[in-house]
Protein backbone atom coordinates (compact mmCIF):
# COMPACT_ATOMS: atom_id res chain seq x y z
CA UNK A 1 0.00 0.00 0.00
CA UNK A 2 2.66 2.55 1.25
CA UNK A 3 4.75 1.39 -2.35
CA UNK A 4 1.75 2.12 -4.40
CA UNK A 5 0.51 5.23 -2.41
CA UNK A 6 4.46 6.62 -2.88
CA UNK A 7 5.10 5.32 -6.76
CA UNK A 8 1.32 7.65 -6.83
CA UNK A 9 2.59 10.61 -5.43
CA UNK A 10 5.99 10.62 -7.00
CA UNK A 11 4.97 10.45 -10.26
CA UNK A 12 2.27 12.74 -10.19
CA UNK A 13 5.10 14.77 -8.35
CA UNK A 14 8.06 13.92 -11.12
CA UNK A 15 5.22 14.63 -14.25
CA UNK A 16 4.17 17.83 -12.75
CA UNK A 17 7.55 18.91 -12.47
CA UNK A 18 8.74 18.16 -15.73
CA UNK A 19 5.33 19.49 -17.41
CA UNK A 20 5.51 22.85 -15.33
CA UNK A 21 9.50 23.01 -15.48
CA UNK A 22 9.33 22.80 -19.93
CA UNK A 23 6.71 25.03 -19.68
CA UNK A 24 8.91 27.44 -17.87
CA UNK A 25 11.94 26.77 -20.00
CA UNK A 26 9.88 27.60 -23.04
CA UNK A 27 8.62 30.63 -21.99
CA UNK A 28 11.86 32.33 -20.88
CA UNK A 29 13.29 31.11 -23.83
CA UNK A 30 10.98 32.67 -25.75
CA UNK A 31 10.55 35.96 -23.49
CA UNK A 32 14.52 36.56 -23.25
CA UNK A 33 14.97 35.51 -27.01
CA UNK A 34 12.62 38.25 -27.87
CA UNK A 35 14.28 40.91 -25.56
CA UNK A 36 17.56 39.65 -26.91
CA UNK A 37 16.50 40.23 -30.82
CA UNK A 38 15.05 43.32 -29.80
CA UNK A 39 18.08 44.61 -28.29
CA UNK A 40 20.05 43.09 -31.35
CA UNK A 41 17.79 45.97 -33.76
CA UNK A 42 18.73 48.61 -31.35
CA UNK A 43 22.43 48.05 -31.04
CA UNK A 44 22.26 47.36 -34.89
CA UNK A 45 20.58 51.08 -35.27
CA UNK A 46 22.61 52.81 -32.59
CA UNK A 47 25.98 51.53 -34.62
CA UNK A 48 24.51 52.57 -38.06
CA UNK A 49 23.85 56.22 -36.72
CA UNK A 50 27.38 56.44 -35.08
CA UNK A 51 28.86 55.41 -38.20
CA UNK A 52 26.70 57.61 -40.71
CA UNK A 53 27.76 60.66 -38.43
CA UNK A 54 31.43 59.58 -37.45
CA UNK A 55 32.02 57.29 -40.04
CA UNK A 56 35.21 54.72 -38.99
CA UNK A 57 36.40 56.97 -36.36
CA UNK A 58 33.08 55.68 -34.69
CA UNK A 59 34.79 52.46 -33.67
CA UNK A 60 37.83 54.09 -32.08
CA UNK A 61 36.21 54.50 -28.42
CA UNK A 62 33.64 51.66 -28.74
CA UNK A 63 33.75 48.96 -26.43
CA UNK A 64 31.10 46.19 -26.72
CA UNK A 65 31.19 42.77 -24.65
CA UNK A 66 27.81 41.01 -25.38
CA UNK A 67 27.28 42.07 -28.95
CA UNK A 68 29.34 41.78 -31.74
CA UNK A 69 29.99 44.59 -34.77
CA UNK A 70 31.22 43.46 -38.40
CA UNK A 71 31.25 46.60 -40.99
CA UNK A 72 30.91 45.15 -44.27
CA UNK A 73 31.14 47.00 -47.62
CA UNK A 74 29.14 46.68 -50.84
CA UNK A 75 30.81 44.28 -52.23
CA UNK A 76 31.16 41.97 -49.13
CA UNK A 77 34.82 42.75 -47.58
CA UNK A 78 34.97 43.44 -43.94
CA UNK A 79 35.92 46.52 -43.29
CA UNK A 80 35.89 46.48 -39.40
CA UNK A 81 34.74 43.64 -37.02
CA UNK A 82 34.77 43.99 -33.17
CA UNK A 83 35.92 40.32 -32.46
CA UNK A 84 38.41 39.14 -35.05
CA UNK A 85 40.62 40.80 -37.77
CA UNK A 86 38.80 42.01 -40.79
CA UNK A 87 41.57 41.55 -43.27
CA UNK A 88 41.89 37.82 -42.40
CA UNK A 89 37.84 37.70 -42.45
CA UNK A 90 36.28 35.90 -45.82
CA UNK A 91 34.13 37.70 -48.26
CA UNK A 92 30.68 38.32 -46.32
CA UNK A 93 28.51 39.06 -49.60
CA UNK A 94 26.99 35.76 -49.66
CA UNK A 95 25.76 35.95 -45.83
CA UNK A 96 22.38 35.58 -45.64
CA UNK A 97 21.76 38.77 -43.31
CA UNK A 98 24.12 41.06 -45.61
CA UNK A 99 22.60 39.96 -48.94
CA UNK A 100 19.03 40.79 -47.71
CA UNK A 101 20.18 44.18 -46.15
CA UNK A 102 22.31 45.00 -49.55
CA UNK A 103 18.75 44.80 -51.39
CA UNK A 104 15.96 45.81 -48.66
CA UNK A 105 17.82 47.90 -46.00
CA UNK A 106 17.99 45.59 -43.30
CA UNK A 107 18.10 41.55 -43.18
CA UNK A 108 18.45 38.81 -40.30
CA UNK A 109 19.23 35.51 -39.98
CA UNK A 110 20.35 32.98 -37.19
CA UNK A 111 23.05 30.26 -37.45
CA UNK A 112 23.07 27.01 -35.37
CA UNK A 113 26.43 25.86 -33.86
CA UNK A 114 27.32 22.02 -35.42
CA UNK A 115 26.75 20.82 -31.53
CA UNK A 116 23.07 22.80 -30.85
CA UNK A 117 24.60 24.02 -27.82
CA UNK A 118 23.89 27.82 -29.64
CA UNK A 119 23.35 30.18 -31.77
CA UNK A 120 24.22 32.76 -33.42
CA UNK A 121 21.58 35.87 -34.16
CA UNK A 122 22.43 38.77 -37.22
CA UNK A 123 20.90 41.85 -37.72
CA UNK A 124 22.27 44.06 -40.35
CA UNK A 125 21.50 47.36 -41.51
CA UNK A 126 22.65 48.90 -45.22
CA UNK A 127 24.29 51.99 -44.28
CA UNK A 128 23.67 55.66 -46.69
CA UNK A 129 27.13 54.91 -48.36
CA UNK A 130 26.48 51.34 -49.75
CA UNK A 131 28.21 49.68 -47.09
CA UNK A 132 26.51 47.52 -44.14
CA UNK A 133 27.13 47.58 -40.47
CA UNK A 134 25.78 43.99 -38.93
CA UNK A 135 25.60 43.35 -35.42
CA UNK A 136 25.22 39.45 -33.59
CA UNK A 137 25.21 37.48 -30.81
CA UNK A 138 25.51 34.31 -28.90
CA UNK A 139 22.23 33.05 -27.78
CA UNK A 140 21.86 29.67 -25.94
CA UNK A 141 19.43 26.88 -27.58
CA UNK A 142 16.73 25.71 -25.22
CA UNK A 143 18.47 22.22 -25.20
CA UNK A 144 21.75 23.87 -23.78
CA UNK A 145 18.98 25.88 -21.68
CA UNK A 146 17.85 22.40 -20.57
CA UNK A 147 20.55 20.39 -19.71
CA UNK A 148 22.36 23.26 -17.96
CA UNK A 149 18.90 22.81 -15.55
CA UNK A 150 18.96 19.71 -15.17
CA UNK A 151 21.42 19.29 -11.64
CA UNK A 152 18.36 21.51 -10.25
CA UNK A 153 16.25 19.24 -11.61
CA UNK A 154 17.81 16.44 -10.52
CA UNK A 155 18.41 17.95 -6.82
CA UNK A 156 13.97 19.04 -6.64
CA UNK A 157 13.42 15.02 -8.10
CA UNK A 158 15.61 14.08 -5.24
CA UNK A 159 13.29 16.48 -2.77
CA UNK A 160 9.95 15.32 -4.31
CA UNK A 161 10.88 11.45 -3.83
CA UNK A 162 11.81 11.76 -0.28
CA UNK A 163 8.56 13.96 0.42
CA UNK A 164 6.59 11.66 -1.39
CA UNK A 165 8.19 8.36 0.90
CA UNK A 166 7.18 10.58 3.70
CA UNK A 167 3.53 11.80 2.48
CA UNK A 168 2.99 8.27 1.16
CA UNK A 169 4.36 6.44 4.45
CA UNK A 170 1.70 8.93 6.53
CA UNK A 171 -1.32 8.51 3.62
CA UNK A 172 -1.05 5.04 3.42
CA UNK A 173 -0.89 4.60 7.18
CA UNK A 174 -3.83 7.19 7.51
CA UNK A 175 -5.95 5.58 5.07
CA UNK A 176 -5.04 1.65 5.50
CA UNK A 177 -5.21 1.94 9.53
CA UNK A 178 -9.38 2.16 8.94
CA UNK A 179 -9.11 -0.58 7.15
CA UNK A 180 -6.92 -2.78 9.19
CA UNK A 181 -9.24 -2.08 11.99
CA UNK A 182 -12.24 -3.38 9.61
CA UNK A 183 -14.01 -5.90 11.27
CA UNK A 184 -14.93 -8.33 8.29
CA UNK A 185 -17.62 -10.51 11.11
CA UNK A 186 -19.71 -7.70 11.14
CA UNK A 187 -18.90 -6.08 7.97
CA UNK A 188 -22.30 -3.67 8.35
CA UNK A 189 -21.33 -2.03 11.83
CA UNK A 190 -17.72 -0.58 10.53
CA UNK A 191 -17.58 3.41 10.06
CA UNK A 192 -14.78 3.50 7.68
CA UNK A 193 -15.19 5.04 4.34
CA UNK A 194 -18.32 5.94 2.61
CA UNK A 195 -16.89 4.92 -0.26
CA UNK A 196 -16.67 1.35 1.61
CA UNK A 197 -20.43 0.36 1.93
CA UNK A 198 -21.13 -0.86 -1.40
CA UNK A 199 -18.10 -3.45 -0.58
CA UNK A 200 -19.30 -3.88 3.27
CA UNK A 201 -22.81 -4.71 1.83
CA UNK A 202 -21.63 -7.39 -0.74
CA UNK A 203 -19.57 -8.75 2.22
CA UNK A 204 -22.49 -9.14 4.33
CA UNK A 205 -24.71 -10.73 1.98
CA UNK A 206 -21.38 -13.12 1.07
CA UNK A 207 -21.38 -13.96 4.24
CA UNK A 208 -24.99 -14.73 4.94
CA UNK A 209 -24.95 -16.81 1.86
CA UNK A 210 -21.56 -18.83 2.98
CA UNK A 211 -23.09 -18.96 6.39
CA UNK A 212 -26.74 -20.65 4.69
CA UNK A 213 -24.50 -22.54 2.24
CA UNK A 214 -22.75 -24.37 5.21
CA UNK A 215 -25.95 -24.65 7.05
CA UNK A 216 -27.08 -26.43 3.98
CA UNK A 217 -24.03 -28.27 3.59
CA UNK A 218 -23.99 -29.60 7.36
CA UNK A 219 -27.71 -30.44 7.36
CA UNK A 220 -27.07 -32.16 4.00
CA UNK A 221 -24.08 -33.72 5.38
CA UNK A 222 -25.81 -34.88 8.49
CA UNK A 223 -28.77 -36.02 6.75
CA UNK A 224 -26.53 -38.23 4.61
CA UNK A 225 -24.61 -39.57 7.53
CA UNK A 226 -28.17 -40.58 9.75
CA UNK A 227 -29.04 -42.47 6.63
CA UNK A 228 -25.95 -44.05 5.99
CA UNK A 229 -24.59 -44.86 9.43
CA UNK A 230 -28.57 -46.30 10.42
CA UNK A 231 -28.43 -48.28 6.51
CA UNK A 232 -28.59 -51.79 7.67
CA UNK A 233 -26.29 -52.01 4.28
CA UNK A 234 -22.90 -51.22 3.36
CA UNK A 235 -22.27 -48.00 0.69
CA UNK A 236 -19.40 -47.13 0.00
CA UNK A 237 -18.41 -44.20 -2.19
CA UNK A 238 -15.51 -44.32 -4.77
CA UNK A 239 -13.65 -41.51 -6.79
CA UNK A 240 -12.83 -42.63 -10.49
CA UNK A 241 -9.86 -44.40 -9.17
CA UNK A 242 -11.46 -46.46 -7.41
CA UNK A 243 -10.59 -44.94 -3.92
CA UNK A 244 -12.55 -44.33 -0.65
CA UNK A 245 -14.50 -41.56 -0.55
CA UNK A 246 -16.89 -42.45 1.92
CA UNK A 247 -17.89 -45.52 3.69
CA UNK A 248 -20.95 -46.41 6.69
CA UNK A 249 -20.44 -48.59 9.58
CA UNK A 250 -22.45 -51.31 8.24
CA UNK A 251 -19.97 -51.43 5.07
CA UNK A 252 -17.03 -50.61 7.45
CA UNK A 253 -18.20 -53.99 9.59
CA UNK A 254 -19.04 -56.04 6.31
CA UNK A 255 -15.36 -55.62 5.33
CA UNK A 256 -13.71 -55.58 8.24
CA UNK A 257 -11.91 -52.48 8.19
CA UNK A 258 -12.97 -48.50 9.63
CA UNK A 259 -13.03 -45.47 8.96
CA UNK A 260 -9.34 -44.68 8.63
CA UNK A 261 -9.80 -46.83 4.99
CA UNK A 262 -10.82 -43.18 3.70
CA UNK A 263 -8.35 -42.49 0.87
CA UNK A 264 -7.30 -45.82 0.15
CA UNK A 265 -7.73 -48.02 -2.78
CA UNK A 266 -10.62 -49.87 -2.36
CA UNK A 267 -8.99 -53.06 -3.76
CA UNK A 268 -6.64 -52.96 -0.06
CA UNK A 269 -10.00 -53.56 1.97
CA UNK A 270 -11.40 -56.37 -0.37
CA UNK A 271 -9.05 -57.84 -3.45
CA UNK A 272 -11.49 -60.82 -4.40
CA UNK A 273 -11.67 -61.29 -8.33
CA UNK A 274 -15.28 -60.26 -7.39
CA UNK A 275 -14.63 -57.46 -6.27
CA UNK A 276 -11.87 -56.35 -9.18
CA UNK A 277 -14.49 -57.21 -12.08
CA UNK A 278 -17.21 -55.29 -10.28
CA UNK A 279 -14.92 -52.12 -9.88
CA UNK A 280 -13.56 -52.25 -12.91
CA UNK A 281 -16.91 -52.32 -14.73
CA UNK A 282 -18.52 -49.62 -12.46
CA UNK A 283 -15.15 -47.71 -12.91
CA UNK A 284 -15.53 -48.06 -17.16
CA UNK A 285 -19.25 -46.77 -16.97
CA UNK A 286 -21.60 -49.93 -16.48
CA UNK A 287 -23.62 -51.06 -14.16
CA UNK A 288 -22.48 -54.56 -12.22
CA UNK A 289 -23.55 -57.17 -9.63
CA UNK A 290 -21.97 -59.71 -7.67
CA UNK A 291 -22.39 -62.45 -4.80
CA UNK A 292 -19.88 -61.91 -1.76
CA UNK A 293 -19.93 -64.28 1.47
CA UNK A 294 -18.49 -62.04 4.02
CA UNK A 295 -18.81 -62.82 7.49
CA UNK A 296 -20.35 -65.91 6.80
CA UNK A 297 -23.42 -64.76 5.50
CA UNK A 298 -24.28 -64.09 1.76
CA UNK A 299 -24.34 -60.48 0.08
CA UNK A 300 -25.19 -59.29 -2.96
CA UNK A 301 -23.23 -56.39 -3.78
CA UNK A 302 -23.97 -53.82 -6.49
CA UNK A 303 -21.98 -51.01 -7.79
CA UNK A 304 -22.94 -48.16 -9.59
CA UNK A 305 -20.93 -45.64 -11.53
CA UNK A 306 -21.37 -42.30 -10.58
CA UNK A 307 -21.38 -39.71 -13.77
CA UNK A 308 -20.83 -35.96 -13.96
CA UNK A 309 -21.34 -34.14 -17.16
CA UNK A 310 -21.23 -37.92 -19.20
CA UNK A 311 -17.57 -38.82 -17.83
CA UNK A 312 -17.42 -41.15 -14.93
CA UNK A 313 -16.20 -39.58 -11.23
CA UNK A 314 -17.03 -42.37 -9.25
CA UNK A 315 -19.07 -45.16 -8.32
CA UNK A 316 -21.31 -46.12 -5.63
CA UNK A 317 -20.84 -49.67 -3.76
CA UNK A 318 -23.89 -50.81 -1.96
CA UNK A 319 -23.82 -54.48 0.04
CA UNK A 320 -27.50 -56.21 1.30
CA UNK A 321 -27.81 -59.22 3.11
CA UNK A 322 -29.08 -62.14 1.30
CA UNK A 323 -28.73 -64.90 3.40
CA UNK A 324 -32.47 -64.59 4.42
CA UNK A 325 -33.69 -64.00 0.95
CA UNK A 326 -31.74 -66.93 -0.41
CA UNK A 327 -32.58 -69.02 2.29
CA UNK A 328 -36.38 -68.32 1.70
CA UNK A 329 -35.56 -69.50 -2.04
CA UNK A 330 -34.53 -72.73 -1.34
CA UNK A 331 -36.81 -73.59 1.33
CA UNK A 332 -39.21 -72.65 -1.52
CA UNK A 333 -37.95 -74.61 -3.87
CA UNK A 334 -37.28 -77.30 -1.48
CA UNK A 335 -41.36 -76.90 -0.31
CA UNK A 336 -42.47 -77.14 -3.88
CA UNK A 337 -40.64 -80.39 -4.40
CA UNK A 338 -41.87 -81.54 -0.78
CA UNK A 339 -45.37 -80.78 -1.72
CA UNK A 340 -45.06 -82.53 -5.03
CA UNK A 341 -43.74 -85.37 -3.45
CA UNK A 342 -46.50 -85.60 -0.51
CA UNK A 343 -49.00 -84.89 -2.86
CA UNK A 344 -47.96 -87.40 -5.65
CA UNK A 345 -47.82 -90.28 -3.21
CA UNK A 346 -51.38 -90.54 -1.77
CA UNK A 347 -52.57 -89.84 -5.49
CA UNK A 348 -50.91 -92.67 -6.54
CA UNK A 349 -52.02 -94.88 -3.94
CA UNK A 350 -55.83 -93.68 -5.16
CA UNK A 351 -54.97 -94.46 -8.35
CA UNK A 352 -53.47 -97.64 -8.29
CA UNK A 353 -56.36 -99.37 -5.79
CA UNK A 354 -59.54 -97.54 -8.47
CA UNK A 355 -57.17 -98.97 -10.68
CA UNK A 356 -57.44 -102.44 -9.67
CA UNK A 357 -61.34 -101.87 -9.15
CA UNK A 358 -61.54 -100.83 -12.51
CA UNK A 359 -60.30 -103.73 -13.85
CA UNK A 360 -62.39 -106.18 -11.61
CA UNK A 361 -59.36 -107.26 -9.84
CA UNK A 362 -60.73 -106.81 -6.61
CA UNK A 363 -62.31 -109.77 -4.89
CA UNK A 364 -65.98 -108.23 -3.82
CA UNK A 365 -65.29 -108.81 -0.44
CA UNK A 366 -62.57 -106.86 -0.63
CA UNK A 367 -63.47 -103.88 -1.97
CA UNK A 368 -64.40 -102.22 1.33
CA UNK A 369 -61.10 -102.19 2.24
CA UNK A 370 -59.85 -100.80 -1.08
CA UNK A 371 -62.71 -97.69 -0.62
CA UNK A 372 -61.62 -97.19 2.90
CA UNK A 373 -58.03 -96.99 1.50
CA UNK A 374 -58.96 -94.88 -1.31
CA UNK A 375 -61.02 -92.73 1.44
CA UNK A 376 -57.99 -92.63 3.61
CA UNK A 377 -55.78 -91.24 1.28
CA UNK A 378 -58.31 -88.39 -0.06
CA UNK A 379 -58.32 -87.45 3.54
CA UNK A 380 -54.82 -87.45 3.97
CA UNK A 381 -54.67 -85.32 0.90
CA UNK A 382 -57.55 -83.20 1.89
CA UNK A 383 -55.59 -82.61 5.05
CA UNK A 384 -52.23 -81.94 3.32
CA UNK A 385 -53.81 -79.32 1.09
CA UNK A 386 -55.69 -77.45 4.46
CA UNK A 387 -52.28 -77.44 6.00
CA UNK A 388 -50.56 -75.96 3.07
CA UNK A 389 -53.08 -73.18 2.41
CA UNK A 390 -52.75 -72.69 5.84
CA UNK A 391 -49.00 -72.47 5.70
CA UNK A 392 -49.27 -69.91 2.62
CA UNK A 393 -51.39 -67.35 4.51
CA UNK A 394 -48.92 -67.24 7.41
CA UNK A 395 -46.48 -66.51 4.52
CA UNK A 396 -48.21 -64.14 2.59
CA UNK A 397 -48.15 -62.03 6.30
CA UNK A 398 -51.49 -61.29 5.81
CA UNK A 399 -53.50 -58.52 8.00
CA UNK A 400 -54.33 -60.01 11.06
CA UNK A 401 -57.24 -59.22 13.57
CA UNK A 402 -55.85 -59.01 16.99
CA UNK A 403 -58.76 -59.06 19.96
CA UNK A 404 -58.66 -60.05 23.42
CA UNK A 405 -58.55 -63.45 23.50
CA UNK A 406 -59.70 -65.61 26.58
CA UNK A 407 -56.73 -68.43 25.99
CA UNK A 408 -58.20 -71.29 28.16
CA UNK A 409 -61.08 -71.12 26.46
CA UNK A 410 -59.52 -71.72 23.45
CA UNK A 411 -57.80 -74.79 24.12
CA UNK A 412 -60.92 -75.92 25.87
CA UNK A 413 -62.18 -75.69 22.17
CA UNK A 414 -59.11 -77.46 20.60
CA UNK A 415 -59.07 -79.84 23.32
CA UNK A 416 -62.80 -80.88 22.22
CA UNK A 417 -62.08 -80.90 18.57
CA UNK A 418 -59.22 -83.51 19.15
CA UNK A 419 -61.88 -85.34 22.42
CA UNK A 420 -62.65 -87.79 19.84
CA UNK A 421 -59.08 -88.65 18.58
CA UNK A 422 -58.02 -88.43 22.18
CA UNK A 423 -60.73 -91.01 22.93
CA UNK A 424 -59.67 -93.20 20.09
CA UNK A 425 -56.02 -93.45 21.20
CA UNK A 426 -57.21 -93.93 24.84
CA UNK A 427 -55.30 -91.16 25.71
CA UNK A 428 -56.36 -88.05 28.74
CA UNK A 429 -56.28 -84.82 27.23
CA UNK A 430 -57.05 -82.26 29.56
CA UNK A 431 -56.50 -78.27 29.98
CA UNK A 432 -55.72 -76.43 33.34
CA UNK A 433 -54.39 -73.51 34.56
CA UNK A 434 -55.86 -69.63 35.09
CA UNK A 435 -58.50 -68.15 33.36
CA UNK A 436 -55.86 -65.77 31.32
CA UNK A 437 -56.43 -63.31 28.49
CA UNK A 438 -54.14 -61.83 26.10
CA UNK A 439 -54.30 -59.75 23.07
CA UNK A 440 -53.50 -62.15 19.67
CA UNK A 441 -55.36 -63.44 16.58
CA UNK A 442 -57.65 -66.08 18.15
CA UNK A 443 -57.36 -68.24 14.85
CA UNK A 444 -53.35 -68.50 15.32
CA UNK A 445 -53.80 -69.48 18.72
CA UNK A 446 -56.69 -72.29 17.94
CA UNK A 447 -54.07 -73.67 15.12
CA UNK A 448 -51.37 -73.34 18.28
CA UNK A 449 -52.94 -75.40 20.31
CA UNK A 450 -55.01 -77.68 18.25
CA UNK A 451 -51.79 -78.84 16.11
CA UNK A 452 -49.54 -79.07 19.47
CA UNK A 453 -52.78 -81.31 21.44
CA UNK A 454 -53.10 -82.94 17.99
CA UNK A 455 -49.40 -84.06 18.22
CA UNK A 456 -49.98 -84.83 22.11
CA UNK A 457 -52.52 -87.19 20.78
CA UNK A 458 -51.08 -88.83 18.18
CA UNK A 459 -47.56 -89.17 19.18
CA UNK A 460 -48.93 -90.36 22.78
CA UNK A 461 -48.72 -94.49 24.37
CA UNK A 462 -52.42 -96.15 24.45
CA UNK A 463 -53.31 -95.31 28.42
CA UNK A 464 -50.97 -91.95 28.33
CA UNK A 465 -51.76 -88.58 29.08
CA UNK A 466 -51.97 -85.18 27.57
CA UNK A 467 -52.23 -81.66 29.45
CA UNK A 468 -52.75 -78.26 28.22
CA UNK A 469 -51.78 -75.61 31.03
CA UNK A 470 -52.08 -71.70 31.09
CA UNK A 471 -50.11 -70.08 33.67
CA UNK A 472 -48.42 -66.76 34.16
CA UNK A 473 -44.40 -66.39 34.03
CA UNK A 474 -43.40 -63.00 35.37
CA UNK A 475 -44.47 -61.01 32.48
CA UNK A 476 -45.15 -63.74 30.18
CA UNK A 477 -48.59 -65.60 29.18
CA UNK A 478 -47.22 -69.34 28.73
CA UNK A 479 -49.29 -72.08 27.17
CA UNK A 480 -47.72 -75.39 27.58
CA UNK A 481 -48.91 -78.87 25.96
CA UNK A 482 -47.24 -81.84 27.89
CA UNK A 483 -47.47 -85.73 26.72
CA UNK A 484 -46.23 -88.88 28.33
CA UNK A 485 -46.21 -89.69 24.41
CA UNK A 486 -42.94 -91.54 22.71
CA UNK A 487 -40.74 -88.33 22.86
CA UNK A 488 -38.76 -86.55 20.50
CA UNK A 489 -34.78 -87.85 20.26
CA UNK A 490 -32.23 -84.81 20.84
CA UNK A 491 -30.80 -84.94 17.12
CA UNK A 492 -34.57 -84.45 15.78
CA UNK A 493 -35.19 -81.82 18.29
CA UNK A 494 -34.16 -78.72 16.21
CA UNK A 495 -35.77 -80.14 13.29
CA UNK A 496 -39.13 -80.89 13.84
CA UNK A 497 -40.00 -77.21 12.98
CA UNK A 498 -39.07 -77.53 9.47
CA UNK A 499 -41.67 -78.18 6.45
CA UNK A 500 -42.64 -81.89 6.46
CA UNK A 501 -39.60 -83.16 8.24
CA UNK A 502 -41.15 -86.27 10.39
CA UNK A 503 -38.73 -88.40 13.24
CA UNK A 504 -40.58 -91.37 11.74
CA UNK A 505 -42.20 -91.43 8.52
CA UNK A 506 -44.15 -94.36 8.36
CA UNK A 507 -45.71 -93.46 12.05
CA UNK A 508 -46.46 -89.91 11.10
CA UNK A 509 -48.28 -91.05 7.80
CA UNK A 510 -49.86 -93.72 9.37
CA UNK A 511 -51.66 -91.48 12.05
CA UNK A 512 -52.48 -88.90 9.36
CA UNK A 513 -49.59 -86.83 9.64
CA UNK A 514 -48.79 -84.25 6.92
CA UNK A 515 -45.25 -83.03 8.35
CA UNK A 516 -46.18 -79.26 9.13
CA UNK A 517 -48.35 -79.16 12.01
CA UNK A 518 -45.09 -77.94 14.07
CA UNK A 519 -44.49 -75.58 10.91
CA UNK A 520 -47.55 -74.20 11.27
CA UNK A 521 -46.98 -73.87 15.31
CA UNK A 522 -43.98 -71.89 14.07
CA UNK A 523 -45.14 -69.50 11.97
CA UNK A 524 -48.40 -69.03 14.32
CA UNK A 525 -46.22 -68.46 17.00
CA UNK A 526 -43.88 -66.09 14.92
CA UNK A 527 -47.38 -63.60 13.77
CA UNK A 528 -48.35 -63.82 17.50
CA UNK A 529 -44.65 -62.71 18.39
CA UNK A 530 -44.46 -65.59 21.08
CA UNK A 531 -41.87 -68.00 21.40
CA UNK A 532 -41.48 -71.17 21.27
CA UNK A 533 -39.59 -74.18 23.90
CA UNK A 534 -39.16 -77.80 23.27
CA UNK A 535 -38.58 -80.38 25.80
CA UNK A 536 -38.24 -83.95 25.20
CA UNK A 537 -36.96 -87.12 26.20
CA UNK A 538 -37.62 -90.41 23.94
CA UNK A 539 -39.78 -92.72 25.88
CA UNK A 540 -40.80 -89.61 28.83
CA UNK A 541 -42.81 -87.71 26.79
CA UNK A 542 -42.51 -83.90 25.01
CA UNK A 543 -43.79 -80.47 26.46
CA UNK A 544 -43.87 -77.86 23.94
CA UNK A 545 -44.10 -74.06 25.52
CA UNK A 546 -45.51 -71.03 23.85
CA UNK A 547 -44.71 -68.10 25.59
CA UNK A 548 -46.75 -64.71 25.15
CA UNK A 549 -45.15 -61.66 26.07
CA UNK A 550 -46.80 -58.85 27.72
CA UNK A 551 -50.01 -57.53 25.60
P1 LIG B 1 -46.87 -84.32 11.61
O1 LIG B 1 -47.96 -83.79 10.84
O2 LIG B 1 -46.12 -85.42 10.95
O3 LIG B 1 -47.19 -84.60 13.00
P2 LIG B 1 -45.41 -82.16 12.73
O4 LIG B 1 -44.76 -81.02 12.04
O5 LIG B 1 -46.54 -81.82 13.61
O6 LIG B 1 -45.77 -83.17 11.61
O7 LIG B 1 -44.31 -82.89 13.55
C1 LIG B 1 -43.10 -83.19 12.97
C2 LIG B 1 -42.54 -84.47 13.58
O8 LIG B 1 -42.16 -84.24 14.92
C3 LIG B 1 -43.55 -85.55 13.65
O9 LIG B 1 -43.51 -86.32 12.47
C4 LIG B 1 -43.11 -86.35 14.84
O10 LIG B 1 -42.17 -87.31 14.43
C5 LIG B 1 -42.45 -85.35 15.71
N1 LIG B 1 -43.33 -84.93 16.84
C6 LIG B 1 -44.09 -83.84 16.88
N2 LIG B 1 -44.73 -83.71 18.05
C7 LIG B 1 -44.38 -84.77 18.79
C8 LIG B 1 -44.72 -85.21 20.11
N3 LIG B 1 -45.54 -84.55 20.90
N4 LIG B 1 -44.13 -86.34 20.55
C9 LIG B 1 -43.30 -87.03 19.75
N5 LIG B 1 -42.93 -86.67 18.52
C10 LIG B 1 -43.48 -85.54 18.01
Amino acid sequence: MTKRIFRAIFSVSFFMLLASMIVAVALLYRYFAGVQEKTLVTETELAAQGLEKQGSSWFDDLGTENYRLTWVAADGKVLYDTDANAAAMENHSEREEIREALTTGTGESERTSATFSEKELYYAERLSDGTVIRASVTQQTVWSLAVGMLPAFCVILIAAALLSLLLAGRLSKRIVGPLNELDLDRPLENDAYEELSPLLTRIEHQHRQIAEQIDEMHRKQDEFAAVTENMSEGLILLNEKGYILSINPAASFLFGTDAGCIGNDMLAVNRSAEMQKLLSEALSGSRSETALILNGRQYQVNANPVFTRGTVCGACILAFDVTEKRFAEQQRREFSANVSHELKTPLQSIMGSAELIENGLVQPEDLKCFAGRIRSESARLVALIDDIIRLSRLDEGEELQREEVDLKAVAEEAVSALAQEAKKKNVALTVVGEDLHITSVRRLLYEIVYNLCDNAVKYNKDGGRAEVRIERDGDETVLSVADTGIGIPPEAQSRVFERFYRVDKSHSKATGGTGLGLSIVKHAALACSAKLELESRVGEGTTVRVRFPKS
